[in-house]
C-alpha cells in the first residue's frame, strides 16, 4: 500500500518531467526554425534586390552563366524567369529545360508584392529549398523576376544538432532529476514508514518509546507531536491503569465476598472472598442463580430490581460448605436513572452463629451442671429443717451429701473460674526450664492412695532425669493432675504411665492408661466444655466436664499442642507436643 503510493507518486513526477521536456523541446526547436528562415529570406531578399539590378536581360544567351556566377557568390540557386514565367536563365540546369513557373507561389506573390516566398520540397533537387522571388522593372515595366532558392539542408542539420543537444540535456536533466526524487521520495517513505512503525508501536502500548527524526522539517515535527502525544497517553494510561489497580486492590482486601451482578443476571466481577465462598471457581460470565443457590436472594435481587433501593437478607448456603451470611444488595447505575447492575455483598456471621450457640450451650450446661448440687443441697438442707435434724443418724448422712454437693459446686466453680481467666489472659504464662521427671513424680504422688484403692500401676517412664521442658511450673501441673486425674477415675485395673516420647523432630509428654477408652467418633470432641462420653457416670465420678477443656486451653497458652488417641477397652493416651 505504502510502496504503491510512492511508486504512483514516482510516475506522475516523471510523466509532468517528461512532458515538459518535450514541450521546452519542441517549441524551442520552433523558434530556432522560425528565426533562421526570417533571417534566410531577410538575406536572400537583399540578394535578390543587389542582382534583379545587374541582370541584362537583353543577352539571354548570357543568362545561365550569369545565373553561375552569382550562384558561386551567393551559394544559392539562381533563376531568372520571364513574366510569362518561363525559366530564363538557371545555375544549375540549362534553362530551356526547364518548365513553366508562372504558377510557383513565390512567383505570384511576387507579381503582386514585388517579392515572394516560399518553402517546399524540391522534386529537382530532391531537398527542402527556401525560395525567394523578386520583381525585375525596367522602365516601369515587369521585365522578369530572379529567384533565389537556398536548401533548408543546413538549418535542418543545425537544428537536428540542437535536438540532440536538447535530447542528452533532457535524458541527463531526467536522469539527475529522477535520481533526486528517488533520493526525496526514499527520505520520505523512510520517514513515514518510521512514523507509521512508531504509530504501530504506540497502537501495542509501548508508550515509552519515542520517535526522534532529525532534519526532516515537517516529519520532524510531526514527531515531535507524536513523541508528545505518547507521553500524554502514557501518563493518562498509567494514572487509568492506577486508578484500576487501586480499585483491584481494594476489591481484594475486602473481607467479605463482593459480586457485582447485570441486568441479565450474570456475573461481571467478584473478589477473592467470594471465589473462596463459592468453591474456588471463575465465577464471572456465570448467572447468579446457578452460584449463589438460595431462592431469599433470588428474590431480594428481584426486589431490589423493581424499587431500585438496597435491601439485606439473611441466607445459609449449604454447598460447598454450610455459610451462614448476611447479604447486602444494592442497586448499581453508570448512567442517571438508569439500572445497570447490582452489588451484592456476602458478610460471613457463620463464626458469630457459631459463638451465638456456644454461648447458649455453655449457658445451658453451666446451670445444668450447678442445677443437680444446689437442687440436693436444698432438698437435704429442708429435710434437716423440717425435723430430720433430730434423727441424729439420718442428719450425719444429710450433712454429709450436702458438704459433698457443695465440694461439687465448688470445683465446678473453681473450674468454670480457671477456664475464664485462661481465656481472659489472667492466668499468665511465666516460662521456666523445669526437668519433667521430678515434675511428673510430684503428680504421681498425688494419685497413690486412690491407685492403692483400684488394682493398678502408677509408673513413670522417664528415666533421664535432665529431660527439661519449658513451661509455666503450676500450669504444667495442672495438665498432669488433669490427665492423671481422668486417666484414674476411668481405669479399673493395669497400668497408669506418664513418660516422654517423640515423633519425628517433635517432641511430647503424654499419660497413657488401661481403661475404659473413648469411642473414635466421639475422639475429636474431648476438649470441648461439658463434653463427656457417659455424663451421668462422669458426674458419679466427681467430674465437672472442664478438665479436658482446661488441658486444652493451656496447652494452648504455652502453644502447644493436644493430640487423643483411644481404643475402647483398651486404654488411652493424650499427647502433649511441646517442642
Ligand atoms: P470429666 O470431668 O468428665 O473427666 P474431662 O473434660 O476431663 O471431664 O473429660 C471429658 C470426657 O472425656 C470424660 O467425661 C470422659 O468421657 C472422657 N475421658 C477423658 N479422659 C479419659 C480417659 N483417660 N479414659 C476414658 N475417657 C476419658
Amino acid at each position: 500500500m505504502k510502496k504503491h503510493f510512492f511508486r504512483r507518486t514516482f510516475a506522475i513526477y516523471f510523466l509532468v518531467l517528461l512532458v515538459s521536456i518535450i514541450f521546452i523541446e519542441r517549441y524551442a526547436t520552433n523558434i530556432v526554425r522560425t528565426t533562421y528562415i526570417n533571417e534566410l529570406k531577410e538575406s536572400l531578399t537583399v540578394q535578390a534586390i543587389l542582382i534583379a539590378d545587374n541582370i541584362p536581360l537583353q543577352q539571354k544567351d548570357e543568362l545561365d552563366n550569369l545565373c553561375r556566377r552569382f550562384h558561386q557568390m551567393t551559394g544559392a540557386r539562381v533563376s531568372v524567369i520571364s513574366p510569362e514565367g518561363t525559366v530564363i536563365g538557371d545555375s544549375h540546369i540549362e534553362s530551356p529545360v526547364i518548365g513553366n513557373h508562372a504558377d510557383k507561389p513565390e512567383i505570384k506573390q511576387a507579381a503582386i508584392d514585388g517579392t515572394g516566398y516560399s518553402l517546399r520540397f524540391s522534386n529537382t533537387s530532391r531537398l527542402d529549398l527556401l525560395y525567394t522571388a523578386r520583381k525585375i522593372e525596367r522602365d516601369g515595366k515587369l521585365s522578369a523576376f530572379i529567384r533565389l532558392a537556398l536548401p533548408l539542408e543546413d538549418i535542418n542539420k543545425s537544428i537536428n544538432a540542437l535536438r540532440i543537444k536538447i535530447n542528452l540535456a533532457v535524458i541527463l536533466l531526467l536522469l539527475m532529476s529522477g535520481a533526486l526524487l528517488t533520493w526525496q521520495t526514499d527520505r520520505i517513505r523512510i520517514y513515514v514508514s518510521k512514523v507509521s512503525d512508531y504509530a504501530g508501536a504506540l497502537s501495542h502500548g509501548l508508550f515509552r518509546k519515542r520517535l526522534y527524526l532529525k532534519g526532516a522539517g515537517e516529519f520532524s515535527e510531526l514527531a515531535e507531536s507524536l513523541n508528545e502525544m505518547a507521553g500524554e497517553l502514557e501518563s493518562t494510561i498509567k494514572e487509568r491503569n492506577e486508578k484500576t489497580n487501586r480499585l483491584s486492590v481494594v476489591l481484594k482486601s475486602i473481607p467479605d465476598a463482593l459480586l457485582l451482578i447485570n441486568t441479565s443476571n450474570i456475573i461481571e466481577l467478584s473478589n477473592n472472598a467470594a471465589r473462596e465462598l463459592f468453591g474456588n471457581i471463575h465465577l464471572e460470565g456465570q448467572s447468579y442463580i446457578e452460584i449463589v443457590k438460595s431462592p431469599d436472594f433470588a428474590s431480594l435481587i428481584n426486589t431490589v430490581k423493581q424499587d431500585r433501593m438496597p435491601g439485606s437478607v439473611d441466607i445459609v448456603l449449604n454447598f460447598p460448605k454450610e455459610h451462614y451470611l448476611s447479604v447486602r444488595v444494592s442497586p448499581l447505575s453508570y448512567q442517571v436513572g438508569e439500572l445497570s447492575g447490582f452489588i451484592a455483598i456476602f458478610h460471613d456471621t457463620t463464626q458469630i452463629k457459631k459463638l451465638e450457640k456456644m454461648r447458649k450451650d455453655f449457658v445451658a450446661n453451666v446451670s445444668h451442671e450447678l442445677k443437680t448440687p444446689v437442687t440436693s443441697i436444698k432438698g437435704f438442707a429442708e429435710t434437716l429443717l423440717d425435723g430430720a435434724l433430730a434423727d441424729k443418724e439420718h442428719a450425719e448422712q444429710f450433712l454429709r451429701t450436702i458438704s459433698s454437693q457443695s465440694d461439687r459446686l465448688n470445683r465446678l466453680v473453681e473450674d468454670l473460674l480457671t477456664l475464664s481467666r485462661i481465656e481472659m489472659g489472667v492466668i499468665k504464662i511465666n516460662k521456666k526450664t523445669l526437668k519433667l521427671k521430678d515434675l511428673i513424680d510430684r503428680a504421681l504422688k498425688t494419685f497413690v492412695v486412690q491407685a492403692d484403692k483400684k488394682n493398678f500401676h502408677l509408673r513413670n517412664s522417664i528415666i533421664n532425669e535432665n529431660i527439661t521442658i519449658n513451661a509455666d511450673p503450676d500450669r504444667l501441673e495442672q495438665i498432669l493432675l488433669n490427665l492423671l486425674d481422668n486417666a484414674i477415675k476411668f481405669t479399673e485395673s493395669g497400668v497408669i504411665e506418664a513418660g516422654a516420647d517423640h515423633e519425628g523432630e517433635h517432641k511430647y509428654f503424654y499419660i497413657k492408661d488401661t481403661g475404659s477408652g473413648i469411642p473414635e467418633e466421639y475422639l475429636s470432641r474431648v476438649g470441648e466444655r461439658f463434653f463427656r462420653v457417659d455424663p451421668s457416670r462422669s458426674r458419679e465420678l466427681g467430674g465437672t466436664g472442664l478438665g479436658l477443656a482446661i488441658v486444652k486451653h493451656i496447652v494452648l497458652a504455652h502453644q502447644w499442642q493436644m493430640k487423643v488417641e483411644s481404643k475402647v477397652g483398651r486404654g488411652t493416651i493424650v499427647k502433649i507436643f511441646y517442642l
